[in-house]
Parts: structure tokens; C-alpha cells; sequence
């Protein structure tokens, strides 16, 4: 840690940094910054800088608004889009209550907790998350709705086109920010994009998301467009998903393969899904935190609806994918509901404590879908047991508010912090009329 430490200091010092940003997420998954100079680094890293935690989303109860941040040495970086006028660098930050306490309700204390759970039981988490995003022309719009850079497809090589020079460039940043990123390409909306970032643990995963996002939208402001991780900005074109790949380690070895069995896929694996199946009604308040998550659900276009497992089948909640034989270390499964606008420590959080009760408790995985789920009827669905993922945010909050799993996992803070923001969302969203009920119903009612 000290080495770690010395480290940072001797960069800022050789870099000539000028400001050092500290950051953190909030509840909702925004992420917070507060630049501090050099000089107060290496106290930093020993007293914490003190802030006022009562004016950021969910952070604490008013009687405890005095917090400390800490930050995490192992993440320093210097900012790429700052120039090397006046380095800028940045470090995620532990948050503490005024006596050294994690603060409960730090999303990425959480996700450290959770870890350490698994941890005890030998594991480690990795993700690897395929982030989908929409390049807007402006983040202003008129009557005619928001206008997307292009009006290219899948995989699309767009010669000379924005989407083709944006992607090379964040590429290139978030390689000098030390991410490595696995794909990029042109996705099926006019102006959707999808990059891939290579796995990695999951608390590295989800600083990595929260710094992507703000790569993406600085390069978008450097292009002159705008970037939007809105889970279903267009009714007529298809979301944006977070499709998350997801795999336990017990030392070296992935705990998701067997050779030999049906898929590869060892016992633990299938537990797993079926820790994952049995709980994604619960956990969908915080993998799909939005009103709008739900149109992207619920709209087609190869969203997940309803709950089941297949083996490369993309209509399923998780998807087992194929991988090449010898590659027993990749085997890994597919969590297809999670969208672009969720707070990543969290969500993570919950993926696992739902994997990971599937395996404490040996619940049995179902058979697979082997069919297009969408394309069966209703009751052909019921009697094949996939039931549908919650319809809207409030039957989310619903199944939520009952869930221990969610409660136990999250905390109780962070668990009414989310509840109660929720629930103000969906009033608020409750009481307006909308465009759909003023075409439909205006003139003939
Ligand atoms: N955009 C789709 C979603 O919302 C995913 C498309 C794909 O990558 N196959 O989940
Ligand atoms: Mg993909
Ligand atoms: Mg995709
Ligand atoms: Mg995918």
C-alpha cells in the first residue's frame, strides 16, 4: 500500500500534475468529483479529505453528513483529455464515516463487501460488461425527437463517419487510462455504438464503467456530438443495453467449467443461473433503475422479457455463450437485462449475492429455453415456466420491497435510499400525460 502510495506521489511530482480529481459514485450511480492540489495528497491518503455527504444522492442520513474520502492509490491515472497543459489526474475514493468507518451507504463499499462474502468462500467475481450508448447530433431536441449521428447498422463500417473516428478515439483514451477494451462497433440503432471492456474483477470492472462513461461523454463533446447511456432513448430503434458476462474463480482455476459436462458448464455454474433466474425480479429495480429501462425491456429488438437461461440463445435472460474447446478459462455466463444507466457497484452487487444464494442454497437449474421465447404465446410460456421480468418500475419497486436478498445485500441505508428514490420517480412519471394518450384519445374521446 505504501508503495502504492510513494508511487503516486513521485508520478505527480515527474508529471508536474497540477490538479488530482477524487472520485466517487453516489446511489444512483453519478459519478462525483472534487479536485484537490499535490500538496494535499499524501494527506490524503492518511486523514481522508472531509465533505459534506448530505447534499450527494443517498450518501447519509443528515444527523451524519460529515464523510471522508480516501482515496484507492491503486487507480490513479492521469486524465487523457486533459492535455499535458496542467496534468490531471484522478483516483477513486473509499468513503468513511468521521471515525474510519466504511460509510454503508458507499455504492462501492458495497460492492467490496459483497466480495469479501464470496471471498470467504473462496471465489472471485469477474465481469466483463458490453456497453452500448446512442451519438446524438445534440443533446437538445425539437418536435421531431432527438437525431442520431448516422443512420447506420450493425457492425457498419461507416467510412469517414463520426461513429468510426469516435470509437478509435475513446478507444485510444481508455487504453491510456489503462482499460483495455475487447471490441468496438457500430450497434443496430442510427447513431448506436457498443465498446467491450476485456474482464477483469468486478470492483475494477465498475470504477472501469464509471470511467467510461465519462471518457464517452468528453470525447462526444470534443467531436461536437452527444453521448447518451438513456436505456431506450428511441421507442422505434432498439436500447442500450449493458449485457454483462459474468464468472467466479476459485484461485486460478474458473469454477464455471467442467470439462466433459453438458455445455462445460460445472455444477457451480448452473447454481449460479439458477440463483440469478430466481432472484432477477428482485434485483431488476437496481439492474434496470429507470422508468424508461422498461420500454427498453419491454420494446423488442433483442431485450430480454421473460426469465430463463438458453445456450446461445438471445432471446434468454442469460445466455450460456459458446467458446472455443481448451478455453475452459473463459467459460462464463451472460446477465442480458442490465442496461447502460445502472450504477454498477450495485448492480454487480446484487448479480453476485443472486448467484452466489443459488449456490449456497443448490437451487435447481430449469431446462433450457431452447425456443425464440417471444415468439410463444402466453400460455405456452407459462406452461414451460418462463415467467416475464417486472412490466414497469413500480412492479420493480414491488418485488424490491419484499426482497431480502436485495435488503441483506445492499444494506438497510442503501436499500430505502433506493426504495424511496424509486418510488418518487414513478409518482412523478404516474401523473403525466403523454404524447401516446394525446394522439390516441384527443380526438375520439
Ligand atoms: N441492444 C440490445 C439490448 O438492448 C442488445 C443487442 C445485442 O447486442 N445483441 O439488449
Ligand atoms: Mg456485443
Ligand atoms: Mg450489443
Ligand atoms: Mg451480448
Amino acid at each position: 500500500m505504501d508503495k502504492q502510495r510513494d508511487f503516486v506521489l513521485r508520478t505527480i511530482e515527474e508529471r508536474g500534475v497540477k490538479f488530482v480529481r477524487l472520485w466517487f459514485t453516489d446511489v444512483v450511480g453519478t459519478l462525483k468529483s472534487v479536485a484537490i492540489a499535490p500538496a494535499e495528497v499524501e494527506g490524503a491518503f492518511t486523514e481522508g479529505i472531509g465533505f459534506d455527504g448530505s447534499a450527494i444522492e443517498g450518501l447519509t442520513r443528515t444527523y451524519e453528513s460529515d464523510l471522508l474520502a480516501y482515496p484507492d492509490p491503486t487507480t490513479f491515472q492521469t486524465l487523457p483529455w486533459r492535455g499535458d497543459i496542467d496534468p490531471t489526474a484522478r483516483m477513486f475514493c473509499d468513503i468513511t464515516t468521521p471515525d474510519g468507518e466504511p460509510a454503508v451507504a458507499d455504492p462501492r463499499n458495497v460492492l467490496k463487501r459483497t466480495l469479501a462474502r464470496a471471498a470467504d468462500r473462496g471465489f472471485t467475481f469477474y465481469t466483463h460488461p458490453e456497453i452500448e450508448f446512442y451519438l446524438l447530433k445534440s443533446s437538445k431536441f425539437g418536435p421531431e425527437g432527438p437525431q442520431p449521428v448516422d443512420s447506420a447498422g450493425y457492425f457498419d463500417n461507416v467510412p469517414g463517419g463520426t461513429a468510426h473516428d469516435f470509437r478509435r478515439r475513446s478507444v485510444r483514451m481508455l487504453e491510456d487510462l489503462g482499460i483495455s477494451v475487447e471490441f468496438s462497433h457500430h450497434e443496430a440503432g442510427p447513431g448506436q455504438n457498443e465498446i467491450d471492456l476485456r474482464y477483469a474483477d468486478a470492483l475494477t470492472t465498475a470504477d472501469n464503467i464509471m470511467t467510461f462513461r465519462t471518457v464517452i461523454k468528453e470525447v462526444a463533446i470534443e467531436q461536437g456530438v452527444y453521448a447518451t447511456f438513456m436505456p431506450k432513448p428511441f421507442s422505434q430503434f432498439p436500447g442500450s443495453g449493458m449485457h454483462t458476462h459474468l464468472s467466479l474463480f476459485e484461485g486460478d482455476a474458473n469454477a464455471f467449467y467442467e470439462a466433459g459436462s453438458q455445455y462445460q458448464l460445472s455444477k457451480i455454474g448452473r447454481h449460479f443461473i439458477a440463483g440469478l433466474l430466481r432472484h432477477a425480479h428482485e434485483i431488476s429495480a437496481v439492474t434496470n433503475q429507470f422508468v424508461n429501462s422498461y420500454k427498453r425491456l419491454w420494446g423488442g429488438d433483442e431485450a430480454p422479457s421473460f426469465i430463463c437461461w438458453g445456450h446461445n440463445n438471445r432471446s434468454a435472460l442469460v445466455r450460456v455463450p459458446l467458446y472455443k474447446p481448451n478455453k475452459g478459462q473463459s467459460a462464463r455466463v451472460e446477465y442480458r437485462a442490465i442496461d447502460s444507466a445502472a450504477n454498477p457497484y450495485l448492480a454487480f452487487s446484487l448479480l453476485l449475492a443472486a448467484g452466489m444464494k443459488g449456490i449456497e442454497e443448490e437451487y435447481e437449474l430449469p431446462a433450457e429455453a431452447e425456443d425464440d421465447v417471444w415468439a410463444l404465446t402466453d400460455s405456452e410460456r407459462r406452461a414451460l415456466g418462463y415467467h416475464p421480468l417486472p412490466a414497469s418500475l413500480d412492479h420493480a419497486i414491488e418485488y424490491m420491497e419484499n426482497s431480502e436478498l436485495v435488503a441483506e445485500t445492499l444494506g438497510e441505508q442503501v436499500f430505502n435510499y433506493v426504495l424511496a428514490n424509486k418510488r418518487a420517480e414513478w409518482r412523478d412519471y404516474r401523473t403525466q400525460v403523454t404524447p401516446f394518450e394525446l394522439q390516441r384519445n384527443l380526438e375520439i374521446l
